[in-house]
This record gives structure tokens, sequence and C-alpha cells, in this order.
């Protein structure tokens, strides 16, 4: 058993260091440290195209498809390497960790010729256009619709319909696409996963806008909008299997990043305290030991996971944990801000801790709902009885 990282490992640490170290106090200064939902995008986006031409982006990608194939700890120290230097949160992660491994996992070889150099190099964006006003935690509920259509020029699918809560869509050149392509079908059967260019005129993309001023996502309206018959992922009516492949992708070793994140975070904040004298009041001094110990555990619980396979009880508690721990130091943080939090300077560090409290509301809400997470506790870790399904056409 081994218990510390091998001289090896050490070492790739300290390169990736050092490369972020350089680049981010260098060239890319400018974007160092930016919260996730500040503007800057066209920088952010050199930045990730600086990442995919310097082959960071498919480190873990196979050798066949231009990869290094890096194993899990490789991974772990890149994504906690990232997270470490303070760099901008990704706007191209549907493309490179929800989209490749799909197209990987069910794509033809044409494809995967076609569309994965693209995604390594951050060429085009994506964005996935999965929920609907109706069809959120119900995913299966989707009333998009999509008809294959011949043409002189080749066989098109025609998609009608509306999507919402699209992250980045605005940005993007492609989208992933869950749709009904079999008329009169319900639930999981007669779904399709098809490949959408988004630059396009039955393509119409608004953005919404959020409490911290931004706009991460957006409602995306189909009316009309077309895509050649060879876009479809899997055999048509098959898109049920394919999406929820897309969706056991999105966690997994970005996870340890994330917690390098918070960790940033937490650090941040307590200098906030240390410097308005927040931190003599037991209360609070008490709430970050307890903030850190239980960051700290989180960690170890994550090691732990990366190396299960199947459903751990880890697994499956995970995402409730963080998210509340979460969302618990974002409420320290507007205790410790106090008045500072109400209307902080544009660009300021009391905006960063006021956004982190903002943002953090969102996290029980993508990739699953903490009642849906609890659901899938109760059902599939303590094998209490399921809820009664949509009944099938
Ligand atoms: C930051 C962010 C980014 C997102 N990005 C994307 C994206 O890029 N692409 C995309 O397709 N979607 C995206 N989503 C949408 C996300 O997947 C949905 O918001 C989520 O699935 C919940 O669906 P809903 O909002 O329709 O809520 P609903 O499903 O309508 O749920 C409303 C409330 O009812 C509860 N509820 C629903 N069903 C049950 C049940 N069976 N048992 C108990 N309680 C229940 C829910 O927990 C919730 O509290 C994003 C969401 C967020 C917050």
């Amino acid at each position: 058993m081994q218990l510390e990282f091998t001289p090896e490992q050490e070492q790739f640490r300290q390169d990736v260091r050092t490369w972020f170290e350089t680049e981010l106090s260098g060239p890319f200064a400018d974007i160092r440290g930016l919260p996730h939902s500040s503007g800057a995008t066209d920088r952010r986006i050199e930045w990730e195209r600086h990442l995919g031409n310097s082959g960071w982006n498919i480190l873990a990608w196979p050798t066949a498809l231009g990869g290094r194939e890096a194993g899990l700890i490789e991974q772990v120290v890149f994504a906690e390497e990232y997270a470490r230097s303070q760099a901008p949160g990704r706007i191209s992660h549907i493309g490179l960790e929800l989209v490749a491994p799909t197209i990987m996992a069910f794509g033809t070889e044409a494809q995967k010729q076609s569309f994965l150099p693209d995604i390594a190099h951050v060429r085009t964006l994506w964005a996935q256009l999965f929920s609907e006003p109706n069809a959120g935690s119900d995913l299966s509920n989707v009333q998009t619709r999509a008809r294959l259509e011949q043409r002189p020029g080749g066989d098109v699918w025609v998609l009608d319909g509306q999507k919402i809560w699209s992250s980045y869509a605005q940005y993007a050149e492609w989208a992933i696409v869950l749709c009904r392509t079999e008329p009169g079908s319900v639930g999981a059967q007669g779904l399709s996963f098809l490949i959408l260019p988004l630059r396009q005129k039955g393509v119409d993309i608004r953005p919404i806008r959020q409490m911290t001023g931004g706009s991460s996502f957006n409602e995306v309206f189909l009316d009309g909008a077309e895509t050649a018959a060879h876009n479809v992922l899997g055999n048509p009516g098959e898109g049920w299997r394919v999406a929820m492949g897309t969706l056991t992708y999105e966690r997994g070793v970005s996870t340890l990043g994330q917690q390098t994140g918070f960790r940033n975070e937490i650090t941040a904040l307590l200098q906030a305290a240390q410097a308005n004298g927040q931190i003599n009041d037991p209360a609070i001094a008490r709430r970050f030991a307890q903030a850190w110990a239980e960051l700290r555990a989180m960690r170890y619980t994550a090691l732990r996971m990366l190396g299960d396979t199947g459903l751990s009880r880890a697994g499956l508690t995970y995402k409730i944990y963080y998210t509340s721990w979460h969302q618990r130091l974002g409420e320290l943080a507007m205790e410790v801000l106090g008045i500072a939090g109400d209307a902080p300077e544009p660009g300021s560090k009391d905006q960063a801790l006021q956004h982190l409290y903002l943002d953090s509301r969102s996290d029980s809400i993508w990739a699953g709902t903490s009642q849906i997470q609890r659901n899938i506790i109760a059902e599939r870790g303590l094998g209490m009885p399921r809820e009664p399904r949509r009944a099938k056409a």
C-alpha cells in the first residue's frame, strides 16, 4: 500500500506548478484569480486555447487521439495545481469533460475525427442542451422534437422546442441535444442524442441575467434548427442511454481541483476575517475551524472515491456533503463581511466573497438537486422503495 506520492509524481507536480506560475505571472497575469462569474470571456478562451496548444487539455486522452494517457494521480495533481495557481474557471469544460468522453464512448470513427481535435484545442466551444422548462429533475420528460427530412444535399434532422439553463451556450459553436425523435413516445423511450451547430437561423440563444449580474446560462429556442442526419450519437431512439453516459462524466477527477478552489476561498475569507477583526469572535473562529476540518475530511473522502468501483457510500453522499459545506461557507462569508457584503465595490475581494455566497446557492441544483440526491441515497444506498416511475408508452 502506497501512502505518499512517488518521486515521479512529485516531479510532475513541480513541473505543472512551475508552468502555471510562469504563465499566470506572465502573459496571463490579468486573468489570475478571476471569480467564476466574472466576464473577461475572450481572455479566458485565449487562456484555454493556450492550455490546449500546450497539451494540458488532453492529459488523460488515449495516445491514439493525441493524449498522454496520464494516470489518475497525475490527473488529480493537475486538477489540484490548476486550482492552487488560481487559474480562472473554465468555459470549455462542457466540451472537454462531457462531450469528448461521450463521443469517445458512443461516436463513430468519423465523428471522433471530426469533433475531438477541435475540442482538445478549444477551437470549438460546446453547450449541453438537456434541461427544458418541464424537464429538469424529470429529464425523461423532454419535449423538444426532431424529425428526419430528406433534402437534395443530404438528409437533415429538423428540431423544434425550448431548452433552458444551457451553460455558456452564448459562446458555443456546437451543442449536444436530447430530443424526441419518435412521435408519441413517452419518457426515456424514443429520445435521440443529436449534435447541433448553434450558429444558424433556427437557433435563438437568450442569456439569463443572474443575481451576480453575470449570465452564465441561457434559454435556447429551436425553431426549425437543422443538423446533418449523421450527427446522432448512438442509434436514433437510444438517446437516453447516451445521455446517462454523459451525466456520469459530470463528476470525477475535477472534484479534487474543486476542493483546492474551496481551500483558496476559505483562505481568502480567513484573511478578510483577520483584517476586519471578526476572527476574534469565538463563535466565528469556531466555524472556521469546523469548515477547515470538514474540508480535510472531504479531501480524503474524494481521494477514496477515485479508487471506488461501482456505487460506494461515499460516492452516493459526496455531492450533498460538499454542496452543503460550500453553502455554509458562503453564509459565513456574508457574516464576516457584515454590511460590506451588501454592495461591495465591483472587482473587489469583498465582491468575490459575496459571489461565493450567491454562486453557491446553485450548487444544490445542478448535476441533480439535493432532493434528487436524497432519493438516490434512499433507493440505491438504503434499499428503500422506489418512487413511482412514468408509465412506458
Ligand atoms: C449552475 C447551473 C448550470 C446548469 N447548466 C445546465 C446545462 O448546461 N445544461 C442543462 O441541460 N441543464 C443545466 N442546468 C439545469 C439543471 O440540470 C436543472 O436545474 C436541474 O436538473 C433541476 O431541474 P429544474 O431546475 O427543472 O428543477 P425541478 O426538477 O423543477 O425541481 C424543482 C424542485 O423540486 C424538487 N423535486 C423535483 N423532483 C423531485 C422528486 N422526484 N423528489 C423530490 N423533490 C423533487 C427539486 O429538488 C427542486 O427543489 C444547470 C443548472 C444550474 C443551477
